[in-house]
């Protein structure tokens, strides 16, 4: 589809030959697990694979060869035309809290785990297969997905992925050469992913829901053994776990927080316990500072707004904490005390949440030291931001250029129609810098660490994915790609990217990827 991607230009016939030469080295450590925690099933064929994009980086970190995956064989299998060697597909089961309301059976349906490779950092990676037709979990779905959703998740995860915050990642997408019917018809795509693993809360659910307790421990042990190995040390390996993954999510939410990321379906089917962001649907970044923002169609209530995706996670952990129970009752010697560990576990989230962010917040405003009303400071700063509906990200980019000299205010205070209440915030915040002593070029280069000039916007993430659906045109995509993979360094002549959407392209609603 690219104009380097030869094998868009012909449809690839599945060709079945005995010798592939896709190496992926696939380890199938989920597949040794008990046959109840998935479905063996292999991706289901299309008519017309053809490559959109292989991610040349990732795919090198994790010791595959880009070339082998855009070969004509390696999109067969990046199309589910064809098992690579050594893969052994499987649907995972999970159950979930979907908006509040527990679904004992969800599951992979549509989407196919290939295995597992390991990184060329000794690190284990799920490869999958997002799209790639129906499973024993489809239900009513039809197991594909559509060209749009396939290509925002690849460019908001490689974006998340440049920010520096944990999250599943994008190795390929694929054209189907088929239609997918939802509101319209569409065309289909599959999306290969990343991810540390694809255990969610949701899997520890599924088998809570059924009194497995074999199941739960079987599947905290291996959770422990991939993601938190130090935890099998502890005397109390099971509360150890519930607290790293705790500890994981209440650093990931942070990182959201001051990034401005709206994940838009905080389930506990998408709440990963390795800690990273999965499962990007209608996810959204803030533009216009509105803490009670919400993009998602389907999020009527506003359940997982900007402000409430501590609280949302901190809910999901607390799910996770109630499925560990009869494990954590094994663990402690009585229920009284399982549920005590617990709640000890849980209280952990508040504190360590808040410092994760007043930590991140000092970054963004380049404090350097910890002074007692560092989080006042902030708390104002984003108060009048509020108050100004300023834009996010550029508020505080523009803050980097403050940092040396008063000129630079006046970039800020563009954002602020009352522009009183920013000048005197910035009085208390030159004073606060100027007790410590680093250079105003060391502070404003720190900042710029913190503070992306880039992010997905969102009518940007649209015009990409217009271009793409309506014109085949996937110029746009990959330019976004580019621009969006070094986020906080300026990027002269990309100056259109950094631009909050004039009023007739702002987007104000988004729409689940299924
Ligand atoms: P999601 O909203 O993508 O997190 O998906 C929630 C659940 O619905 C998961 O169990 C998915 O596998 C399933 N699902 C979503 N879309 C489809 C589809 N088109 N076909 C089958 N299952 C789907
Ligand atoms: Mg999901």
């Amino acid at each position: 589809m690219t104009s380097s991607d030869a094998s868009s230009a012909s449809p690839i016939a599945p060709s079945g030959s005995s010798h592939p030469s896709v190496h992926f080295g696939f380890e199938n450590t989920y597949a040794r697990l008990p046959e109840r925690f998935f479905a063996r099933v292999d991706p289901t064929p299309v008519t017309a694979p053809g490559l959109i994009k292989v991610n040349l980086e990732l795919a090198r970190s994790l010791g595959l060869n880009p070339d082998e995956l855009a070969s004509p064989e390696g999109v067969e299998i990046l199309a589910g035309n064809r098992v690579a060697t050594g893969s052994e597909p499987l649907a995972l089961a999970y159950a979930g809290h979907q908006f509040g309301h527990f679904v004992p059976q969800l599951g992979d349906g549509r989407a196919n785990l290939l295995g597992e490779v390991r990184a060329r950092d000794g690190s284990r990676y799920d490869i999958q297969l997002k799209g790639s037709g129906p499973t024993p979990f489809s239900r009513r779905g039809d197991g594909r997905a559509a060209l749009g959703p396939v290509l925002r998740e690849y460019i908001v995860s490689e974006a998340m992925a440049a920010l520096g915050i944990p999250t599943s990642r994008a190795l390929a997408a694929v054209t189907t050469g088929e239609r997918v019917f939802r509101e319209a018809i569409l065309p289909g795509a599959v999306f290969t992913r990343v991810a540390a693993s694809h255990l969610r809360v949701g899997t520890f659910q599924y088998f809570a829901a059924q009194g497995d307790t074999d199941a739960i421990r079987t599947l905290a042990d291996y959770a422990i053994a991939r993601h938190y190995p130090q935890a099998a040390q502890s005397s109390h390996p099971y509360r150890a776990l519930l607290d790293s993954v705790i500890s994981r999510h209440t650093r990931l939410v942070a990182q959201w927080m001051l990034i401005g990321f709206i994940h838009g379906v905080m389930n506990t089917d998408n709440t990963s316990i390795s800690g990273e962001t999965i499962d990007y649907g209608p996810c959204a970044f803030l533009e216009e500072y509105d803490p009670l923002k919400v993009f998602s169609s389907i999020d009527q209530m506003g359940r997982y707004a900007y402000s409430n995706q501590p609280l949302a996670a901190r809910w999901n952990l607390t799910r996770l904490a109630e499925a560990l129970l009869p494990i954590l009752v094994e663990e402690a010697g009585s229920k009284e005390a399982a549920i005590a560990s617990a709640n000890e576990a849980l209280a952990a989230f508040d504190p360590q949440f808040e410092a994760a962010r007043l930590a991140g917040l000092r970054r963004k405003l380049g404090l350097f030291t910890e002074q007692a009303g560092d989080a006042a400071l902030a708390e104002d700063f984003l108060k009048q931001m509020a108050l100004n509906r300023a834009d996010f990200t550029l508020t505080f980019r523009h803050l980097c250029d403050a940092a040396t000299g008063k000129e630079g205010d006046e970039r800020v205070r563009q954002f602020f129609t009352s522009t009183g209440s920013f000048d005197a915030w910035s009085a208390r915040w030159r004073e606060r810098i100027a007790a410590e002593d680093a250079s105003p070029q060391t502070r404003a280069a720190e900042m710029r660490k913190a503070n992306p000039t880039f992010i997905p916007r969102n009518h940007l993430v649209e015009a990409a994915l217009n271009a793409a659906v309506t014109r085949q045109d996937f110029k746009p995509f990959e330019e976004l790609i580019d621009v969006l993979s070094h986020p906080y360094q300026d990027q002269p002549g990309r100056e259109r990217y950094t631009i909050p959407a004039q009023p007739d392209e702002a987007v104000t609603q988004t729409f689940c990827g299924t």
